[in-house]
């Protein structure tokens, strides 16, 4: 029974991979962010071809991904056969959703199919992927992944012929796909530079020993209340160990947090994910065990304290908690990057430019942003006012414009002011080191030093002057000469 029907965009990608099997082009790589429906079209495209007698299998390299694909076959009325192990085949059956490893290993008992699906394609170049394909040379084949680039960089190049690219996260959001999210960037002093790196990934243990420093930890903590309080979240840690002091300090601060990783029993996972989606729990800490393909429910925000250079990685953590959730409707999720992730790869919605060329592709810059100094939200470079906070971005250009602007007016107002303070001089104190004198003298605060010098201050210099009278910082200098710009800008003096 058909309880599905395609969005526009599916319809579109769909009709695109059509076009490039008509174009000759037999291995098409697809790209859609997670939310897309990737399962769903392939599954479609298999259902069409089931109709005409053709045999397709759908093969994942994740056992958790089996229920899935088959939940949403069933979903499309599609009767499949599974091949993986432990699991009897039915082998008549023109469409099959396999293990990769399984069916590596089953090569030569499985009859040969006319349409291959490879999910998280991504993976395409490993050798048990390699073997399924060059098994079957003749069959067309569609690789779906939100990011067709392997480790490293290196391209898809050597196994696809043509790209078809789905909707960016940004269409999926606006359709309702994909939730909104915040994203936050903790100023950490994490430094990476020693870190060495191996396939194109960071080694493990060096990571470790940077990320299991206490501040980091505790900043961790800190933030999720700060910023994500109250919310289900993902940890996503460097390792076992790392993922168990996190856990730990989160139980310190009377967090409910479980840690889970690929030794936990089944068993035990279940009912903790249960428990998470219930909201007995709210943080999951692991290390990379719910990345790939691993349905999380109710997932609001993620905090990512493990530093990647897999963009594969880094989207499928980020995007996590991006899911819609019916029963709140307003929902935006949160990603607390403790790590500079984002420096790396941009946001979750940044448009990368994908390449089959064999060449190594243009290194991708992702779009300039910047962190909101109240709030820590990350946002576009170009934004004035922040999101989250209302704080607002005083940008070199806007000052310099401001200044042009007003060159004219403010050196008038200047020359004013000067001339009234050399009318005072005689009879009156001005400069802060008068005030300081009489202060002195009469026990007075610094702050009254300040007060009455400053309406003397016609420049920064003169407020940088009196912050270093009374002993301030120069950020103090800078905001005063802000306000004190701005009232003589506007002519209440
Ligand atoms: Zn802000």
């Amino acid at each position: 029974m058909d309880k599905i029907s395609l969005r526009p965009y599916q319809k579109q990608f769909i009709n695109d991979v059509r076009a490039e099997f008509r174009k000759n082009h037999k291995r098409i790589v697809g790209v859609a962010p997670c939310g897309a429906g990737k399962t769903i079209m392939t599954g479609w495209m298999i259902r069409e071809s089931a109709r005409r007698g053709k045999r397709s299998i759908f093969f994942v390299h994740r056992h958790e991904l089996i229920s899935q694909t088959s939940e949403t076959f069933d979903r499309l009325g599609v009767e499949h056969g599974i091949i993986a192990a432990g699991t009897p085949m039915q082998l008549d059956l023109p469409v099959q959703i396999a293990s990769v490893q399984t069916l590596a290993r089953r090569l030569d008992k499985i009859p040969a199919p006319d349409f291959l699906i490879c999910d998280e394609c991504h993976h395409i170049l490993a050798n048990t992927y390699k073997k399924i394909i060059n098994k079957w040379k003749d069959a067309f084949l569609v690789g779906v992944t939100a990011t067709p680039q392997r480790m490293g960089g290196i391209n898809l190049g050597d196994v696809f012929t043509s790209m078809v690219e789905g909707p960016s996260v940004d269409e999926l959001i606006k359709l309702g796909n994909l939730t909104d999210f915040n994203y936050f960037a903790p100023e950490t002093d994490i430094d990476l530079s020693h870190v060495h790196t191996k396939f194109g990934e960071y080694v493990n243990s060096e990571l470790a020993q940077v990320m299991s420093s206490r501040c980091i930890i505790g900043d961790i903590v800190a933030h999720y209340k700060k910023l994500a309080k109250n919310k289900s979240a993902i940890c996503y840690c460097v390792n076992v160990n790392h993922s168990k002091m996190v856990s730990e300090s989160f139980l310190r601060a009377n967090i409910p947090t479980a840690h889970v990783d690929g030794e936990t029993p089944k068993k035990e996972r279940e009912y903790l994910v249960e428990d998470f989606r219930q909201g007995k729990i709210k943080v999951l800490c692991n290390a990379e065990l719910f990345s790939e393909g691993f349905d999380v429910p109710r997932c609001q925000a993620v905090i990512l304290a493990r530093p990647t250079r897999s963009l594969t990685l880094y989207i499928q953590q980020a995007m996590r908690p991006l899911r819609p959730d019916k029963d709140d409707p307003d929902k935006v999720a949160v990603i607390i990057d403790h790590v500079q992730n984002y420096l790396r790869f941009g946001l979750p919605n940044t448009v990368h430019e994908w390449s089959l060329d064999p060449n190594p592709p243009k290194r991708h810059h992702p779009a300039p942003v910047k962190t909101c100094p109240d709030c820590e939200l990350v946002v576009p470079f170009a934004t004035k006012t922040c999101p989250e906070c209302g704080y607002k971005f005083v940008t070199e250009e806007d000052e310099e414009e401001r200044l042009r602007e007003h060159e004219g007016i403010l050196s008038y107002i200047q020359r004013e002011i000067y001339a009234a303070r050399q009318q005072r001089i005689t009879h009156a104190p001005r400069s802060p080191e008068d005030f300081m004198e009489i202060a002195k003298a009469k026990n007075y605060q610094v702050g009254w030093v300040a007060y009455n010098a400053l309406e003397y201050a016609t420049s920064y210099e003169d407020c940088l002057h009196i912050a270093q009278v009374c002993g301030y910082q120069k950020g103090w200098a800078w905001h005063k000469w802000q306000e004190r710009r701005a009232k003589l800008l506007s002519g209440r003096i």
